[in-house]
């Protein structure tokens, strides 16, 4: 018999009040009928978060740890399949599904080696000030579709490990993962520390307007997250946001053309484009450009875009239907503003599939340039001198990622050091790390996630001041 999908609430694996279909963006036919919540069911998972908040906070350290381990090894144990769902609700190739639900596990881990000392800020003439760092209550998940497991349990996990209790909140494309992970938790963690409720995009304003709920840990796009941050205004709940980039990847001209198309291909079309922090420009200096592009172009043209249940896909179709027609028409956009020298022909065909389409000789306005394609479409642009291309490469709104390649390890960093962006990485891509922090800057987000500072955000600072009393 197919899986029947649940939501999680105080403990307790129930049905919806109705339920909606989630497609495999592969063959667009029905996964499996995802439960709907309404704002009843959000009300009463946010009040059992309430009332398991003060008997979960008042656990050791030590305890949470013991009990958020048994969640990692759980999860691993059903590694495969979650790997095989993700797959079917997010279409990504299998060998990235699993190492995005291995990557969670790890994730999970890593948090739970680390731990928040009280600081002493001050110990003289007997007075004695420590800053203890205390939990928030009751926080709120809200994930995208590009990655719904480890994007969610870089929430839960610091959220959970401090004291805090959830309520999470997936995209209503990708939601079915977070529904086995809340089937999963349920066995494991005191009723109504971690919740699950699902929606078809109705539920994320009743969540950033909720009284009860202090935190609001989104990751999403830019333009929602602007309406999360204005509609938790009026509690002034804490927020965090992780939102969208536009990356700038600089080639410098010590680099062999065909070794930095290799690294930037990857870096582009991985997860079909469909991450936060994937290549989205490439620039590489003119008297590279010709060959650059005809690199890149060779590997486009060899990828094997299919379902990534098949073996050998290397790119899965796009997640949806609206992402799948935005990129299209950012595609046939750059058909009238530039050279495409691969891919750009859409496959008639069940499915939402785009071929990794390369694009030369677009000006700088170009949507295709200006814009989070979000898909596996990229622009490569010349570039005259470094002045030039830093200056390019920080002329956009997000500043979330970026790289820049260089065998002159030095000459590189000194570029990197003038990209504005939260991350930098020279001479890799996507190293993300669990123990090192994530944040964007300018539109890409407020706060962040992972490292200390990611575990930070769940607490508040609770300073006490003490002096001996005088008679
Ligand atoms: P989205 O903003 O459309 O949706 C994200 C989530 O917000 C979904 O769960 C959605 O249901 C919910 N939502 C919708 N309306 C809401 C509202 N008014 N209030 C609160 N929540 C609401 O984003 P998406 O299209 O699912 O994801 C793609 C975007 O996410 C891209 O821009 C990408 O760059 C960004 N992203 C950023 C990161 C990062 O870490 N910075 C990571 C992954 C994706």
């Amino acid at each position: 018999m197919a899986h029947e999908f649940k939501l999680l609430i105080n403990g307790e694996l129930r049905g919806g009040v109705t339920q909606f279909p989630v497609l495999n963006p592969a063959t667009e036919e029905v996964v499996a009928m995802c439960p709907k919540a309404d704002e009843t069911m959000l009300d009463e998972a946010v009040a059992a978060a309430d009332a398991a908040f003060p008997a979960w906070s008042a656990r050791s350290h030590e305890d949470r740890v013991a009990v958020l381990s048994k969640l990692a090894d759980a999860i691993e144990q059903r590694a495969d399949e979650l790997a095989h769902l993700l797959t079917s609700e997010q279409g990504k190739p299998l060998n990235q599904a699993q190492y995005e639900v291995m990557g969670t596990v790890g994730t999970l881990r890593a948090f739970l080696g680390m731990r928040i000392e009280p600081q002493t800020l001050r110990d003289e003439n007997g007075n004695r000030v420590v800053e203890h760092r205390t939990p928030l209550g009751v926080c709120a998940s809200i994930t995208p579709w590009n990655f719904p497991v480890i994007l969610l349990f870089n929430k839960l996990a610091p959220a959970l490990l401090t004291g805090n209790t959830l309520i999470a909140k997936p995209a209503p494309t990708t939601p079915l993962t977070t529904c086995l992970i809340g089937e999963i938790a349920a066995d494991i963690l005191p009723a109504g520390v971690f919740n699950v409720v699902c929606d078809e995009n109705e539920l994320g304003s009743k969540i950033t307007t909720h009284p009860k709920i202090a935190k609001v840990a989104f990751t999403g796009s830019t333009a929602t997250g602007a309406k999360v941050l204005a509609s938790s205004a009026g509690d002034i709940k804490r927020v965090t946001l992780e939102l969208g980039g536009n990356d700038a990847s600089i080639v410098l001209d010590d680099v062999p053309a065909k070794l930095a198309a290799e690294r930037i291909y990857q870096g582009a079309m991985a997860n079909a484009g469909q991450i936060c922090v994937a290549i989205k420009r490439a620039y590489v200096p003119r008297s590279m450009y010709d060959e650059f592009c005809a690199e890149i172009a060779k590997l486009a043209e060899a990828a094997v875009v299919d379902d990534g249940a098949k073996q050998g896909s290397t790119i899965g179709p796009i997640q949806n239907r609206m992402q799948y027609e935005k990129v299209k028409g950012l595609i046939e956009d750059s058909k009238t503003r530039g050279k495409i020298v691969a891919g750009g022909e859409i496959p008639d065909r069940k499915g939402y599939f785009i071929p990794p389409t390369i694009v030369r000789d677009l000006d700088d306005d170009a949507p295709l340039v200006k814009e989070e394609q979000f898909g596996p479409v990229l622009p490569v642009l010349a570039y005259d001198s470094i002045e030039d291309v830093i200056a390019r490469a920080n002329d956009s709104p997000y500043g979330l990622g970026g790289t820049v390649w260089g065998m002159d390890l030095e000459a590189a960093t000194a570029v990197a050091m003038q990209i504005d962006s939260g991350t930098v990485w020279v001479n890799q891509h996507l190293a993300i790390d669990p123990n090192i922090p994530f944040r964007g800057s300018k539109k890409s987000g407020m706060g962040g996630e992972l490292g200390m500072a990611g575990l930070m955000e769940y607490t508040q600072a609770h300073i006490v001041n003490a002096v001996p009393l005088a008679q």
